[in-house]
């Protein structure tokens, strides 16, 4: 990397860290000769990495995927997108060292050790469906029946109150 104040292409990485999309790392250097600090923005090329599943079939890494489970761990929790956004990025870049293909239970535990850390009801429900379901679609699944199930409870409840409130009208 060249520095943009004196042109010497000697420098060292201080931190290097992903952005949102993930695919972008920024790295704040400080050049060696000036002892000037600059900022790089580096794209990495597009990750052709293949998840294989518990029952051995292959389907390409998708992103938006994995943030949809994150997201309904998530739900109704004091977590903001930018943070479930940063849990995504920092799972890729940490999936930047899988060169070929990569178990879908090694992307499930790092997602657990970053909920972990943020929220632990988002933990415990990513980590109870996901550790019984070992990829990602029947994660999805079971957290759509879940969620009805929660729909029709709350419909069954609602129904009943309003009877009442009619007949105290009455
Ligand atoms: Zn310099």
């Amino acid at each position: 990397m060249r520095c943009p104040f004196c042109r010497h292409s000697n420098d060292s990485v201080l931190d290097s860290r992903p952005l949102e999309s993930a695919s972008v790392i920024r790295r704040r250097r400080i050049c060696k000769n000036c002892h000037k600090r600059f900022t790089t923005y580096e794209r990495l090329e597009e990750m052709p990495l293949m998840v294989v599943k518990s029952d051995q079939r292959r389907e390409p890494y998708d992103r938006a995927k994995l943030r949809q489970g994150i997201l309904r761990a998530c739900e109704k929790r004091p977590i903001s997108m930018d943070t479930i956004d940063l849990i995504v990025a920092e799972v890729e870049y940490e999936l930047k060292d899988y060169v070929m293909e990569i178990s879908s239970k090694v992307i499930g535990e790092k997602v657990m050790e970053k909920l972990h850390a943020i929220d632990q009801v988002a933990y415990v429900r990513f980590a109870s469906v996901y550790r019984n379901f070992s990829d990602v679609n029947s994660f999805l699944e079971e957290i759509d029946k879940l969620k009805n199930r929660k729909e029709k409870n709350a419909l069954s409840k609602a129904v009943p109150s309003k009877i009442s409130k009619l007949k105290i009208a009455n």
